[in-house]
């Protein structure tokens, strides 16, 4: 205890439920995990602790029927010693602030794990999007916009799209946010349709990415891409692309779970067939090419590589006893329960995490960022070029980090972020 006051020097955030942490009080145990491997950096980490910046606005906005209505906005920064915040915006009911910090936090994981010159940020709105109008939305998106613009911009924090947003929303932020500062401001936002200074391969860089680390983790485990076996939940951006990328290089997809159906094929799917099917029909449901399975039985399908690309808490210690893969790789955020990893590891299973699968989509951020500071685009190919090499260096650094400790690449992705980012915090000092 501090001699001059009652606060305790470690003092949890005070803003905070301290007997519910909420996602907040995972990611510090995260963190907490990996101190032992901070070495000479130890007396840094509580900086990891302490989001750098927490804003909570208040959005009033008139509706369409001329009554008002206020939400709740936030934005959070929660470091950003590499370079300015980087983080999506999501618009949903149950956006809290607990949650945006955890996700602030993971998103500086991410960058730092495949080395982007960003910190991590997230910001969210507190509505259920379906109940408005677009015009409802596009004023609750500008009055947002406007209340956090003084700790957004180019050099400072970039938001990106994230659930229930999406390139619409970041045209509206760029705008508002243009016009406050009065000239064009591309770079204040990623994920911008193309015309507006958006980035060519942006859409299937995530699934890209997932592709590329899924290739890394067979090559290590010694296994030919040429008719492996796969099986994906999730047939969305992320699963969709994967999947046709998995395909488009020999391997088998043999089963596929969406909102809508679980089926599978021992011969394997036909990815493109399956894509127009969905672009025609919603959903996976009803193609011909492949017969209803149950989940548990998806669950259980022997594989080469599994990929969960739809949802968190998916693989938990309900089903992950029955899971027969021999990679893992994380398409989603947060698919593994800690419990079910516990499991997985202890049979074998070769996980690829979130933080280091999915980093696709950040790093094609950052290409866009670059892109439209210099008003230069790229080619899809160049974009393509780079992402791959980006994410095949980013894994080997984390695998071999993983074998110099002994530890799963979850926790060595969380070494490399977390020494990344306190080695730059260390070398430049506290000011004053
Ligand atoms: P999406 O909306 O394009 O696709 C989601 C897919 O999941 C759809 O096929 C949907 O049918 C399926 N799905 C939904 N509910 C399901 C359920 N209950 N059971 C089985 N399948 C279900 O979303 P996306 O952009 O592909 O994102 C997927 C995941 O990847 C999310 O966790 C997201 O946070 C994460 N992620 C996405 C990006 C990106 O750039 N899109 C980047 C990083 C992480």
């Amino acid at each position: 205890m501090d001699q001059q006051s009652s606060v305790p020097k470690h003092a949890l955030p005070s803003y905070l439920n301290q007997n519910d942490l909420g996602a907040w009080g995972i990611f510090l145990e995260q963190i907490d995990r990996i101190a032992p491997y901070m070495g000479s950096l130890s007396p840094w980490i509580e900086t990891l602790k302490r989001p750098k910046t927490i804003m909570v606005v208040d959005v009033p906005i008139e509706l369409d029927d001329g009554s008002f209505a206020h939400f709740e906005g936030y934005r959070v920064q929660h470091n950003t010693i590499r370079g300015p915040g980087k983080g999506g915006v999501r618009f949903h009911q149950d956006v809290n602030l607990s949650e945006v910090m955890a996700l602030a936090g993971w998103m500086s994981i991410k960058c730092a794990a495949v080395d982007l010159p960003f910190g991590g940020a997230k910001g969210g709105i507190r509505i259920d999007p379906r109940n408005y109008s677009q015009k409802e939305l596009e004023r609750v998106t500008r009055r947002y916009t406007s209340e956090i613009g003084s700790i957004i911009g180019p050099l400072k924090d970039i938001p990106a799209p994230d659930v229930n947003t999406g390139p619409q929303v970041m045209a509206w932020m760029m705008d508002t946010f243009s016009m406050n500062q009065g000239y064009t401001t591309s770079g204040v936002v990623t994920g911008k349709p193309i015309a507006l200074g958006g980035s060519l391969g942006r859409v299937e860089a995530t699934g890209r990415g997932v592709y590329v680390a899924a290739c890394e983790a067979a090559r290590d485990q010694g296994i030919d891409l040429q008719g492996a076996r796969v099986v994906i939940q999730g047939f969305g951006n992320v699963g969709g692309t994967a999947a046709r990328l998995f395909f488009e290089a020999g391997a088998k997809v043999i089963a596929l779970q969406d909102h809508t159906a679980t089926v599978a094929n021992e011969e394997g799917i036909d990815i493109y067939k399956l894509l127009e099917h969905v672009e025609h029909h919603g959903g996976i449901k009803g193609f011909e090419g492949a017969t209803e399975i149950s989940v548990d039985e998806f669950w259980a399908t022997e594989t080469d590589l599994l990929i969960p690309a739809a949802l968190e808490n998916q693989v938990t210690e309900k089903n992950a006893h029955s899971v027969n893969t021999k990679i893992l790789v994380e398409g989603a955020n947060g698919p593994t329960t800690p419990a079910a990893d516990d499991i997985l590891s202890d049979k074998g299973v070769f996980i690829v995490p979130d933080v280091l699968a999915n980093a696709g989509g950040v790093t094609v951020s950052y290409f866009e960022w670059v892109q439209d500071f210099s008003s230069f685009f790229w080619t899809v190919d160049e974009i393509n070029h780079r992402l791959e090499r980006m994410m095949r260096e980013a894994y080997r650094a984390i695998r071999e980090t993983a074998k110099y400790h002994g530890v799963s690449m979850r926790t060595a992705a969380y070494i490399i972020a977390c020494t990344r980012i306190l080695e730059q915090r260390k070398v430049r000092g506290l000011y004053p």
